[in-house]
């Protein structure tokens, strides 16, 4: 038996489930699961074969069916569980719960009204592709699945074109042809891209590449399952004597020529000396 029955405060548990490989649930994962008085899930079928994986009994405990389209009156429910000092466990289909999945207005509704909000961390298809990827990870944005309609996802696109971090997406086999055409197109034919497939599962893979050329090697095949696309960050401007002297020029209306050199060296990445030369011709000609 790898769980144990625990005794559990009462309160909101946000229980992460795998996300391919049933091993991947944490030991205290399966003792949340295993002590809940109620146990709460996105999708009831996905949770009770879990349970019957890890041999964990469901006994004569509720188990709820909770997404947040399915609105006040099923988070009503397991708000009145937490008011009568029950624990709830609550799981998504698979990964972390609230990670572009539901969950948020349970947890909101939940720590407003006062109850202990918590969780058993686990699997997310984020960190593993950015775990595998071998990009850039001490800045990312997750910008989950951009929407289905071309201009919409050339917007969504746009959003993030100049955020400095790898980029995060989540997209399906369907449209992931359409998907790697339009962000060659909005950010860049030459940006570096890694495609996550079927990840912790039997087929996982990971493609690497331009995005130009992810874009070409996926219009000719069917990718299959589920994937994480993620895209490195834009490549640094090289900023322009121009854009140094204006920002000097600006900066030198509320500071010092020193601070002024200082502060616009830094933004640009710039050397300070030579920074500081053209403050001292800019003070001079002012
Ligand atoms: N809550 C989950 C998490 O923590 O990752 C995400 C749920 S979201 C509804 C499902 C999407 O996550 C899939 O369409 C895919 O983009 C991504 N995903 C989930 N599992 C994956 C896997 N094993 N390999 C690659 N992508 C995965």
């Amino acid at each position: 038996m790898n769980h144990l029955e625990i005794r559990l405060q009462p309160g909101l548990y946000f229980v992460a489930t795998p996300i391919g490989s049933a091993r991947d649930i944490t030991l205290r994962a399966l003792d949340v699961l295993a002590s809940a008085d109620v146990l709460a899930a996105e999708d009831t079928r996905s949770l009770r074969r879990l349970l019957e994986i890890h041999g964990v009994p469901l006994g004569d405990r509720p188990l709820l069916s909770y997404h947040d389209h399915s609105g006040a009156k099923a988070r009503a429910k397991l708000l009145d569980h937490l008011a009568a000092g029950k624990s709830v466990a609550y799981a998504s289909e698979a990964g972390t719960p609230l990670i572009a999945d539901p969950g948020y207005h349970l947890s909101r509704d939940a720590a407003e009204a006062g109850y202990l909000v918590t969780s058993a961390p686990g699997p997310s298809a984020i960190i593993t592709a950015l775990t595998l990827a071998g990009l850039p990870t001490d800045a990312f944005f997750f910008a989950g699945f951009l929407p289905n309609a071309k201009g919409a996802r050339r917007t969504g696109l746009e959003a993030v074109r100049e955020v400095p971090g790898t980029l995060v997406f989540y997209e399906s086999p369907h449209r992931i042809g359409e998907m790697l055409k339009d962000a060659a197109r909005v950010l860049g034919p030459d940006r570096e891209a890694v495609i996550c497939r079927e990840l912790t599962k039997k087929f996982e893979e990971v493609r690497r590449g331009t995005l130009s050329a992810l874009a070409e090697e996926v219009a000719g095949t069917r990718l299959k399952g589920e994937i994480v696309v993620l895209v490195d960050r834009a490549p640094a401007q090289e900023a322009s004597e121009g854009d140094i002297e204006a920002a000097l020029q600006d900066a030198m209306q509320t500071m010092s020529v020193r601070d002024a050199a200082e502060s616009v060296a830094k933004a640009f990445g710039a050397h300070k000396r030579s920074v500081y030369q053209s403050a001292l011709k800019l003070s001079g000609k002012r």
